[in-house]
């Protein structure tokens, strides 16, 4: 029988593994765990010589000694308690004090799984733990490597739905489905995100817009994407729960995903404001509106956190609208006017979008869990006053540099401002 044979370095020592190539995947795992001595919920990093994580799998590209892999280990923290208590902090409270490092893809991938855990979802759903990593690494594999709609923000927005659940001590108001509904739409929402927002899909007329009549093309697709993974047994978290339980989260998820079309902002925060006087947990109505309202604020949330955390971040996603902006130019295409590099600045983008989508969104929330105030709603106050100085000093510095130039420039920005969220920079977060 043919087989592979596979070099690489475990703590810089030499390991090679010997595999038949149809050798079931999970063998192929296992072989790589035990070399590594690693524990059975340790997450697995293999890197080729370019430094690239890659799937450790039979389909594995066979390599020569001089090119070998690394593997590195990440201990789960489950089972090694300093790490486990280092993320016991890190995921309590404080939404922020984890990102003051850089974490690292594996690592990120270890949280995400701590918060199935501490959220009781493992035992309640019986999710084993392979399951559990094999889903997040396609989930993982399935984000891009663009400026901004990557695995990181995927986590950042997870970690904010996870701190909300916490902080509005959601567990003893709603069934812990809804909760791993929630989660798991963080995780999932902008899976295979192009970096291209909705406009452009229609625009351009891509696949996207086409296979879905420019219907929420982008928000359809993650959702699509985020099935397929379920559809893999070796992936599928939910396949030990009950069929109406999976027809429960199957609608959950599609509904939290497909909410965070901006496009639906005012749609899905009026329905809420109008039920928010009377709000009933024990409506299903009043909870699936909330829980629309809870990814929406965790995917915007952004500039809720310390200002050295979001502002790189709002930097990645100019970044992303440039390059939108550019393509647009190039193509011939109807340029979307908040994305475009001649007529914004950071400043003024930020300012508009703040006042006219974040605050008031966040504001509705606080409504009803008051304690939110202090952890959501102050630190975007405080970003809109940075920003707000910004914008003057830009425009101290245009007239010093200008005078009788930027009369007209200045009023083109200002327009920009008070649109509609619809038109704001929201569109594509
Ligand atoms: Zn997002």
């Amino acid at each position: 029988m043919a087989t592979k044979i596979i070099y690489f370095t475990v703590n810089g020592r030499p390991e090679q593994a010997e595999f038949p190539v149809t050798c079931p995947a999970q063998d192929v795992k296992d072989l790589f765990r035990s070399a590594a001595e690693a524990g059975p919920h340790d997450i697995l990093k293999l890197y080729n010589p370019k430094g690239n994580i890659i799937n450790i799998s039979p389909n594995l590209e066979p390599n020569k000694p001089n090119t070998c892999y690394k593997l590195e280990v990440v201990a789960s923290g489950c089972n090694s308690e300093p790490l486990g208590v280092e993320l016991a902090g890190a995921l309590g409270f404080d939404l922020s004090s984890m990102e003051k490092r850089q974490w690292e893809d594996a690592e990120i991938m270890v949280l995400l799984q701590v918060m199935y855990t501490d959220l009781d979802f493992i035992a309640t759903y019986n999710i084993e733990p392979e399951v559990l990593q094999q889903f997040l690494f396609e989930v993982y594999r399935r984000y891009n490597n663009i400026p901004f709609h990557n695995f990181k923000h995927c986590f950042c927005v997870t970690q904010m739905m996870y701190g909300l659940i916490w902080l509005t001590d959601l567990r003893s108001k709603m069934d812990s489905i809804d909760l791993l509904i929630m989660l798991t739409s963080a995780i999932c929402h902008d899976l295979d995100h192009t970096g291209y927002n909705n406009a452009y899909q229609i625009n351009a007329r891509t696949e996207l817009a086409l296979r879905y009549n420019d219907i929420s093309p982008l928000e359809n697709h993650h959702c699509a994407v985020t099935f397929d993974i379920l559809e893999k047994k070796e992936s599928n978290i939910f396949r030990n729960v009950s069929p109406d339980q999976y027809k429960r989260i199957r609608e959950g998820i599609i509904k939290c995903i497909l909410a965070t079309d901006m496009t639906r902002h005012n749609e899905i925060l009026s329905k809420f404001k109008s039920i928010l006087s009377s709000f009933d947990f024990d409506n299903k109505d009043h909870r699936d509106v909330l829980m629309m309202i809870l990814i929406k604020v965790s995917d915007i949330s952004n500039e809720a956190r310390p200002m050295e955390v979001a502002e790189p971040w709002l930097d990645c996603l100019l970044q992303e609208f440039y390059n939108q902006s550019d393509a647009e130019k190039l193509e011939g295409l109807p340029v979307t006017p908040f994305m475009d590099r001649d007529k914004i600045t950071k400043p003024s983008s930020q300012t508009g979008f703040i006042r006219f989508v974040l605050l008031p969104l966040f504001i509705e929330l606080a409504n009803l869990f008051p304690c939110l105030e202090l952890h959501i709603i102050d630190p975007v106050r405080k970003a809109l006053d940075y920003y707000t100085e910004m914008e003057k000093a830009l425009e101290r510095e245009k007239q010093n540099r200008a005078p009788c130039e930027n009369g007209f420039k200045g009023k083109e920005i200002a327009v920009g401002q008070t649109s509609a969220p619809e038109a704001s920079n929201s569109d594509t977060q």
